[in-house]
């Protein structure tokens, strides 16, 4: 009898247990799935456990009895956004959310912070972020740029600091501008020995060798003035101090000759590098004499003790740069477009990446920036989302992101605009999903203020 009473209870209880239990449905949007394909209207996604289980449109499937509904009628998804170029400080992990990015690939910090660390703590939960890819400290050449990098001298040193980035578990290698050809080529090889992508923010050697020796990313367009100029012997060697050597690179965009950059975008695209072009930063370096940007909106979401974004004048008078610099760093811009559209024209693959949390650049907003950017220098709108999504995810070679598709992560923005029509509604943030979490951005920030 006491059996038979317990199967009873189980039956009951089987009965109660709706199948739509722990799934989210995210019903009527516009989808924007991150593939570059056109959005799909009146769209319904189906969550569970933090990964897409559906993605239809609706009444083509049945939501299942007990879901959690949330009607989005007029709003338009997105896939979490992806930031490839970021320097992650712990301050500014909300902050990726609060604006959508949901992936992050850390290039290493200048400062104390460890990206390792901070992956660690957010994948064990004990921190809410987006996902982190880092690439530990950075490999420079002697004297490296920055205290926290690793200066090597020799190609064996060269391999030796691969090696203890694999041991270390990083997920990528990123590269800095004192890196020469020589130094390079042994990088190269145990990198690819150790399977690790190779990151690169070029100096002393140019954008053509760098991506015939196989880097993953040029980071900046960095080494590309090199490639296109006559002769880039003064470039390599102001690179022997790194605010000299990008002084020199910004303002030799604004020579460059057109053909040239064009040769030289063609020829990097036929090796399948990715592209950072980081406009943004180009954009604000050549403003940075604009006081107002220190208050413009934003920036409230940047606590006081954030030095690496507010120390502009720090940065100012490090760099000694006067009016004459700022007009070239302006001219600049224009090649720069160019080349990026070229590169595009040519097929190549573009990401966008902000350089937060450097001077002015907003952790999160700075992304949304980059896309506006992207589309000014002659992406459409749906290729930027795919830059700022898709494109981000195959530089991490992580299938499983950037991507709105069953079987992948439920990472993804809900907007109120459509960016489809004007790339600045990205920014319109109703809800964000990390990991088949919803946020709503408001309240998160509520706990900061
Ligand atoms: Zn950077």
């Amino acid at each position: 009898m006491r059996g038979g009473r317990g199967a009873a209870l189980a039956l009951l209880l089987a009965a109660c247990k709706a199948p739509g239990d722990g799934v989210i449905a995210l019903e009527g949007a516009t989808l924007i799935n991150g593939s570059g394909g056109r959005p799909v209207e009146d769209a319904l996604l189906l969550v569970k456990a933090g990964h897409i289980e559906v993605a239809a449109r609706v009444n083509e499937v049945k939501v299942p009895r007990g879901a959690s509904v949330l009607s989005l009628t007029g709003k338009t998804i997105i896939p979490g956004l992806i930031d490839s170029h970021a320097h992650v400080e712990r301050w500014a992990i909300e902050r990726y959310l609060v604006w959508g990015v949901t992936t992050v690939r850390d290039l290493g910090a200048s400062g104390t912070d460890s990206g390792l660390a901070l992956r660690s703590a957010v994948n064990l939960g004990s921190l809410l972020g987006p996902r982190m890819f880092t690439a530990g400290a950075m490999i420079d050449g002697v004297p490296p740029t920055y205290p926290a990098a690793t200066g090597v001298a020799t190609p064996g040193q060269g391999r030796q600091a691969v090696d203890q980035r694999a041991v270390a578990g990083t997920d990528l290698v990123k590269i800095y501008t004192k890196i020469t050809p020589q130094l390079l080529a042994a990088i190269m090889d145990e990198a690819a020995t150790l399977r690790l992508p190779v990151a690169a923010h070029l100096g002393k050697t140019d954008a053509i060798t760098a991506a015939r020796a196989g880097v993953e990313s040029l980071e900046h367009m960095a080494g590309v003035v090199q490639a296109a100029a006559p002769d880039p012997a003064p470039y390599f060697q102001a690179h022997d101090r790194f605010l000299a050597g990008w002084t020199l690179e910004e303002k030799g965009w604004a020579g460059l000759d057109s053909a040239a950059v064009a040769r030289v975008a063609r020829a990097l695209a036929a090796t399948h590098v990715g592209l950072v072009p980081t406009l943004v930063l180009h954009e604000t370096l050549s403003r940075l004499d604009n006081p107002t940007l220190l208050s413009r909106p934003g920036m409230e979401d940047v606590p006081a003790a954030a030095a690496s974004v507010r120390d502009v004048a720090g940065l100012l008078q490090r760099a000694g740069w006067r009016p004459a610099d700022f007009q070239a760093f302006r001219r600049a811009r224009a090649r720069q477009d160019q080349f990026v559209r070229e590169f595009k024209r040519a097929g190549g693959l573009i990401a966008a990446g902000s350089d937060a949390a450097n001077q002015l650049l907003v952790p999160g907003l700075s992304l949304h920036e980059e896309m506006s950017l992207l589309v000014t220098a002659g992406l459409t709108p749906l290729e930027a989302i795919t830059a700022a999504t898709r494109r981000g995810a195959q530089l991490l070679r992580a299938d499983s992101l950037g991507v709105l598709a069953p079987g992948k992560v439920a990472d993804l923005v809900v907007l109120d605009g459509d960016p489809a029509k004007s790339i600045g509604a990205t920014r319109r943030i109703a809800w964000v999903m990390v990991r088949g979490r919803l946020i709503r951005p408001d309240s998160l920030r509520r706990t900061w203020h």
